[in-house]
């Protein structure tokens, strides 16, 4: 977890959540990063909790390990927590 201050008022930035992001989709926020990257990076998202300013980080691997998982109750692997579905065996955790 990084230390960050909102660069716009100074107040310290918190951490909200990785994700993924397509690059095809990120070009407007990460337009300055080499074009080295091809599909999918993941990215550590904060948000300044005064003006709201969100600023994005390459994630860095070794912190992939506190990204929060859960269990599949079907096929019993685990997975990151905001899949609405099962990515290894589509068990759907909104279906009737
Ligand atoms: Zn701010
Ligand atoms: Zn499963």
């Amino acid at each position: 977890m990084r230390k960050i201050n909102c660069l716009r008022c100074g107040t310290k930035m918190e951490y909200a959540k990785r994700t993924k992001l397509q690059l095809g989709e990120a070009g407007w926020i990460l337009g300055d990063l080499p074009h080295l990257i091809h599909g999918a990076m993941e990215v550590d998202i904060y948000a300044c909790p005064d003006c709201g300013k969100l600023e994005f980080f390459h994630a860095d691997e070794a912190e992939e390990d506190t990204m929060p998982q859960k269990r599949c109750p079907k096929c019993g692997k685990f997975h990151d927590v905001d899949w609405p579905k099962c990515p290894f065996c589509k068990h759907d955790y909104y279906g009737k």
